[in-house]
C-alpha cells in the first residue's frame, strides 16, 4: 500500500514525458515529468529506508521532496513563459534541508521535521501560485491550474495540523508508521496526486490540440489565418453576433506577379508577410484578417460604418505604398487595391466577399493602388451586376 503513490507519481512522470515527446514544443512537460519522477524517488527513499540509517534518511528524502515541489512549481510557471527563479528555489532547498538536518543531528525532533518539511513543501507551492496568480484572467485551463497549484499548496497545512495535533506522536519510525498521521498521509497523498495528476494530464492534452487546431488554423507564411481559420471565425462571430454593421474589405497586392518574376519568390514571400504585418498593425482588435489566396486576403471589419471603412483601407493602401518592402527597390513602391462590401442582413457571408471581389476587380480596372466600395456613386450596379 505504501509504495502506491510513488508508482502513481513515477507513472505521470512517464506519461508527462511521452506527452512531450508528441510536441517538443511543450518543454514545461519535461520539467513537471522530472519534477513528478524526483517526488516519486523521495517516496521510494522515504518509504523503502533508502539510505536506511532514520537521520541520513530524513536529510535525503527531505530534499528530494523539496526538489520536486521545485521542478512541479517551475514546471508549472514555465507553461506561461514564467519560471522559479533560481535564487529562490536554492532559498527554499537549502533552508529546508538545513532545518531537517538540524532537527535531526542537532535537536532531535521528529514533529519539528514533519512540520518543516510539510510547510516547507507547502510554501513552495504557495509562492508558485502568487507568482501565476495572472493566470485567473486567463482561459478555464489556466483557472484550473492555478486551482490545482493552490490547493496543492494549501493542502499540507491543514493536514499537517490537523493529524498531528489529534495524536500522541511516537519516538521511533516503526511506531510512526503505525499513526494515524502516517495512514493520512500516504491517503491524501494518494488521493491529491491522482487528481492533481490527472487535471494536469487534460490540461496539456487540451493545451496540445489547441496548438495544433491554432496552427491548422493560420497561414504559416503571413501568420494570419487560412481560408479554414477565417471560416471558423466566421461561424463563431455570426453564433453570437447577427445582424451586426460589418464590413467585408477583399485586398490584392498589384502586379505582384512582376514582383516575383523582378525580386524572386523569396523576396515575394517577405513582401507577402510585410504586407500582411501593415494590415495587422491597421486592425483593431476583434477584426478579422485572413490570406485566402496567394496575395489575396480577406478582412472582417465590425462595428464599422461606411466611411470608417473606407478611411480604414485607404490608410493601409498608402502604408503599403510608402511602406520599405526588404528586398525590393524603394524605386518601384509595392501597392494594393482594396474592394469594400457591407455585409446585408442574412446574407452567407462568401456573397458579401464576392460583391467586395467585384469592387476591388472595379479598383484594379479603375488603375490599381486604390479603394473601391459597391456604395460609391457609379460603382454599386455594376457591383451588383
Ligand atoms: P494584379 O495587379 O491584377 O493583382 O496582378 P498580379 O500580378 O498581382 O496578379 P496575378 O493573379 O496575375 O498574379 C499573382 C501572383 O502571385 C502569381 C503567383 O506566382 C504569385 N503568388 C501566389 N502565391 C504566392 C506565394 O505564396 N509566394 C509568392 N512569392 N508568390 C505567390
Ligand atoms: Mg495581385
Ligand atoms: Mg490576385
Amino acid at each position: 500500500m505504501k509504495f502506491v503513490p510513488p508508482v502513481l507519481f513515477l507513472l505521470f512522470g512517464i506519461a508527462l514525458v511521452g506527452l512531450w515527446g508528441l510536441e517538443r514544443k511543450l518543454r514545461f512537460a519535461r520539467i513537471l515529468a522530472a519534477g513528478f519522477c524526483v517526488l516519486a524517488l523521495a517516496m521510494f527513499s522515504h518509504f523503502g529506508g533508502i539510505p536506511p540509517e532514520v537521520r541520513q534518511n530524513a536529510v535525503v528524502s527531505g530534499f528530494l521532496y523539496a526538489a520536486s515541489m521545485v521542478l512541479i512549481g517551475d514546471g508549472m510557471l514555465q507553461r506561461s513563459g514564467k519560471r522559479f527563479p533560481a535564487w529562490l528555489a536554492l532559498l527554499y532547498l537549502t533552508g529546508i534541508t538545513g532545518a531537517l538536518w538540524y532537527y535531526a543531528y542537532i535537536d532531535r525532533d521528529l514533529i519539528a521535521r514533519i512540520y518543516v518539511l510539510n510547510f516547507g513543501m507547502g510554501a513552495i507551492l504557495l509562492h508558485a501560485a502568487w507568482r501565476a496568480r495572472f493566470l485567473i484572467r486567463g482561459s478555464w485551463t489556466d483557472r484550473a491550474l492555478l486551482l490545482l497549484l493552490l490547493l496543492s499548496g494549501l493542502h499540507f497545512f491543514p493536514r499537517t495540523l490537523l493529524t498531528i495535533g489529534s495524536v500522541s506522536m511516537p519516538t521511533t519510525p516503526q511506531q510512526f508508521g503505525q499513526t494515524e498521521f502516517w495512514h493520512m498521509v500516504v491517503l491524501s497523498t494518494s488521493l491529491l496526486g491522482a487528481m492533481g495528476g490527472l487535471c494536469l494530464l487534460g490540461i496539456i492534452v487540451v493545451d496540445i490540440v489547441s496548438k495544433l487546431r491554432q496552427e491548422r488554423d493560420l497561414d504559416p507564411l503571413t501568420g494570419v489565418l487560412n481560408r479554414r481559420g477565417l471560416e471558423r471565425s466566421i461561424r463563431k462571430l455570426e453564433a453570437v453576433e447577427r445582424g451586426l454593421i460589418r464590413v467585408v474589405a477583399a485586398c490584392d497586392l498589384d502586379r505582384f506577379k512582376a514582383i516575383n518574376d523582378t525580386y524572386g519568390h523569396y523576396a515575394g514571400d517577405a513582401v507577402l508577410s510585410t504586407f500582411a504585418e501593415i494590415i495587422r498593425r491597421n486592425v483593431r482588435k476583434g477584426d478579422i484578417v485572413a490570406r485566402t489566396g496567394g496575395e489575396e486576403f480577406v478582412l472582417v471589419l465590425d462595428h464599422i460604418s461606411e466611411e470608417e471603412a473606407f478611411a480604414f483601407s485607404e490608410r493601409v493602401r498608402r502604408a503599403v505604398e510608402t511602406g520599405r518592402f526588404p528586398g525590393v527597390s524603394a524605386m518601384e513602391p509595392v501597392t494594393c487595391s482594396f474592394g469594400l462590401a457591407r455585409a446585408l442582413p442574412g446574407e452567407p457571408f462568401w456573397t458579401t466577399v464576392r460583391r467586395a471581389d467585384k469592387a476591388l476587380y472595379q479598383a484594379k480596372r479603375s488603375g490599381r493602388n486604390q479603394t473601391r466600395a459597391e456604395w460609391q456613386a457609379g460603382n454599386h450596379a455594376d457591383a451588383r451586376a
